[in-house]
Order: structure tokens, then sequence, then C-alpha cells
């Protein structure tokens, strides 16, 4: 019989996919990483399982402890699963922002979700920032993972993400391309493969416009769990030999042309790392291997991306339907 002991033995292990449609036209092979097979739907289960285990060990977390963080989203997720599987309780502070349907899915694990107000200063006690940081002084047993400084954020991908990529193209990969949030997937990666390959393997960083990644000041940006407005310590700036600057348009449009074409129902995140992949694709030969990451599925933006009249309302489409920037890739 084989079978996994439980859910959290099933995080890590993704696959390898080519990318046919979208690569037309261009000769390096580019194989997309699929992490919406992770049991919680994205590659933040990966971090989660790996910053509980270290709190574990360094006695930061206890048993029957609680988890707090502020998060709204995958990293919520990932924690709720490991740690509803390991007995403790978590709780997530979210901007009232966030959907109803996001706060649920973190209910349904077991989650207690914590909603503050989005039109107040991180300064105002009510603020996500203040309420997270009340609720870990208030807590009994309370740990807060803090995915943005936690060194076993990008320490999961240095052990399994990046082992992953080098063992299945055997040693061949020559560019590794992903989105930057907290930093943590292509500043471990990006290590490990550039470990493996004598410094060989070229890292290349997906950044939404406007954030400081692709020197932006942190203007507004439509695309989710990618971009930032400071420089988090999880992000470790000399391991991404370039950054790629992609607009909201063009991510989106990548996005539902990797559902329609390649039959990937992907995050927005994800057509922004495809997109900059497909950039750098056409500067490269035949011998090139490019392997693209994609975080997280699609079922969580039917409402936005995949939805034309939320794409219409922001200009991404045009009167007869298609997305505004077309061909603009190639
Ligand atoms: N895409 C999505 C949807 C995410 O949730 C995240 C995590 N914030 C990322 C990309 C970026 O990954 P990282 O935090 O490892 O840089």
């Amino acid at each position: 019989m084989r079978y996994a002991q439980s859910v959290v033995d099933l995080v890590g292990g993704t696959p390898l996919v080519k990318l046919n449609s979208l690569a037309a036209g261009l000769k390096p092979l580019i194989l997309a990483k699929i992490e919406y097979v992770n049991p919680g739907g994205s590659v933040k289960d990966r971090i989660a399982l790996k910053m509980i285990t270290e709190a574990e060990k360094s006695g930061e977390l206890r048993p029957g402890g609680t988890i707090v963080e502020p998060t709204s989203g995958n990293t919520g997720v990932g924690l709720a699963l490991v740690a509803q599987q390991r007995g403790y309780h978590c709780i997530f502070v979210c901007p009232d922002k966030v959907s109803e349907d996001k706060r649920n899915v973190l209910r349904a694990y077991g989650a207690e979700v914590v909603v503050c107000p989005t039109a107040v200063a991180p300064e105002d006690p009510d603020s996500y920032y203040s309420v997270s940081d009340r609720l870990v002084r208030e807590t009994p047993g309370a740990w807060k993972p803090n995915q943005y400084a936690n060194p076993a954020n990008p320490a999961s991908h240095y052990e399994s993400t990046g082992p992953e990529i080098w063992a299945d193209t055997d040693g061949k990969v020559t560019h590794f391309v992903a989105g930057v949030g907290t930093g943590g997937t292509i500043s471990g990666t990006g290590r490990y493969l550039k470990d493996m390959s004598g410094g060989a393997v070229r890292v290349i960083g997906a950044d939404p416009e406007g954030s400081v990644y692709s020197g932006g000041t942190g203007r507004p940006y439509l695309v989710e769990g990618v971009g930032e407005d400071f420089w988090p310590s999880a992000y470790d700036p000399t391991v991404t030999d370039e950054i790629v600057a992609v607009s909201d348009a063009e991510s989106f449009a990548v996005t539902r042309r990797l559902a329609r074409e390649e039959g990937l129902l992907v995050g927005g995140s994800c057509g922004m790392a495809v997109a900059a992949a497909l950039r750098v694709a056409q500067h490269l030969t035949e011998d090139d291997v490019v392997v693209v990451l994609l975080p997280d599925g699609g079922r969580g933006y039917l409402s936005k991306i995949f939805n034309d009249e939320w794409m219409a309302s922001y200009g991404f489409l045009t009167q007869d339907g298609h997305t505004t920037v077309g061909d603009v890739l190639r």
C-alpha cells in the first residue's frame, strides 16, 4: 500500500510541465513548476511546515500553543493545515478589504480570523499590525511566524524547491524565474541552484510595476502576493541577477492564456512570472532550460482576473473581449 501518513507529508514534490502554446516561437525549453498541487493549494505550504518545525525545535512554539500571523491568504492556509495536524490553534489577522470567501477558507481549516479596518494608520490601535502585536502579547503560548523575517522561509526553498528543480531537470536548468513577495522563494531556490551549478544558473525575479524590487515607490498594483513597499529580510538581493517589471495588464493577459491554452488555472502572480520568463526566453537558445515557478491556483481569482466585467473595469479588456496587451510578448 502506498499512502501518506498525513496531509503534511504531501507538501512539496511538485511537478514540472512544459509550456507549449505560450512558448511557441521561442527557442529554450520552458518548464512551469506547479505549486497548486500542494495540499493547501500553494507554494506557502512549504514555508509553513518549515517555520512551524523550526519553532518547535527552538522551543518558541510549545505543545498546544497558538500561532498568530497577519495574513489573509496562502500562508494562512499552509499554517492552518500544519497547525491542525500538530495540535496548535491559529489566529489570523486580516484587513477588512480581504474578501469574505478568503476569510471563510481559513475558518474552514479551523483557524480563528480577526478582521481589522483597512482605513486606519499602522500605529492606530485597531490596525492590522497593532492588533496582531497585541494578540501575541495577550495570548498565552502565542508565537508569530513572521514570514517576512523568518530564515525558515528561504531555508524551506533551499531544502525542497531548489533540490526538486535540480533533480527533475537532471541539473540542466539554466534560468530560474519567480515572483518576489517576501523573497523567500527566489532567495532559497535561487541560492540552491547557484550553489549546485557553481553560479551558472541565472536567477530572475518578476515584480509588479510600482513595487520596490524593480525600483518603484510602492505605488498600487492589482496582482496579489508579490511586490512590496519595503525590503523584507527574507529577501537576499545578492541571489537575484535581474529583476523584470511586469504590468498588471500583461500579468493578467498571460494568466488567462495559461488557463485557456495550457490548461493551467493559476493565480495572477503566475501570469506575471510567466510573462517575465517569456521575455527572458526571447534572448536564449535551444540549449537553455528555463524553470518558472507558479505559486498558486486560479480558483481564488474567478471574480477578478477570470471575470470579464472586472477586467474591463480596469481597462484590461477591449470592446470585443480581448486582453489589451495582445501579442506584446513576442
Ligand atoms: N505569489 C503568491 C500568490 C503569493 O502568495 C506569494 C507569497 N507572498 C508569492 C507569489 C511570492 O512568494 P515569496 O513570498 O516567496 O516571494
